[in-house]
């Protein structure tokens, strides 16, 4: 089990990281067997590379599922989550620190990230999830909610399903990340119900009009 990270052992970007954490994987059935296996399997990653989060994708395995552990038993949260997705997200949104394994930089240098403050998760196994920030906000010198982590890491490591790393969540008040597609490049765009599909980009519109964004 390796984990991908941007760079390679010689310090040059790696072409894995590109492959499965700038590219969005779409959605796929999973028999009972193969589903717990890729549990246990991200368990063990997570062992392994301890974090708060990890997905399958960081791992090398083109699936969307993520494992994610926070806190302890009493005050914390372990979930499981096959083909999630962002089914509605609010618009506020709220700013917070982030590091990723996959970007061993950011972990003793986080990046300041902005994330929407409330999320809708559907997946095959848990139904729906609804992931909201302390209300009462989160005080300086404070340990941070639980349901503040879990509103952040839940959209990190669906992230890391859709093709998007933290670099790409950076807030910044002066740069705005766009990307420049080719007439021919495809992209993977999602309807409203969560249906994810790939199409060419010169194709996109029609698709905008029923409703799709672009993941
Ligand atoms: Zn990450």
């Amino acid at each position: 089990m390796k984990l991908i990270t941007d760079k390679d052992t010689n310090g040059l970007p790696s072409k894995e990281f590109k492959e499965f954490l700038k590219t969005p994987t779409l959605y796929s059935s999973f028999t009972k067997e193969e589903a717990d296996e890729l549990e246990q399997t991200l368990k063990d990653g997570l062992n392994k590379y301890p974090g708060l989060g990890i997905s399958a994708t960081q791992l090398g395995i083109k699936k969307r599922a993520c494992y994610i552990k926070f806190g302890d038993d009493e005050n914390g949260m372990e979930l499981f989550l096959l083909n999630p997705i962002i089914k509605d997200r609010n618009k506020d949104g709220f700013l917070f620190y982030e590091g990723c394994l996959s970007i061993p930089k950011t972990v003793t240098s986080p990046l300041r990230t902005i994330r929407s403050t409330k999320v809708v998760v559907q997946t095959d196994n848990l139904g729906e999830l609804t992931f909201e920030i302390n209300p009462e906000g989160d005080k300086a010198n404070e340990r941070v909610s639980v349901e503040t982590m879990m509103t952040v890491i839940v959209q990190h490591e669906i992230d890391h399903l859709d093709g998007i790393t933290i670099k790409d969540r950076i807030y910044s008040t002066t740069r705005t990340v766009t990307k420049n597609y080719g007439r021919n490049d495809l992209i993977v765009m999602k309807s409203k119900d969560g249906e994810m599909i790939e199409v060419k980009y010169k194709n996109a519109n029609k698709y905008f009009l029923q409703g799709y964004e672009v993941v």
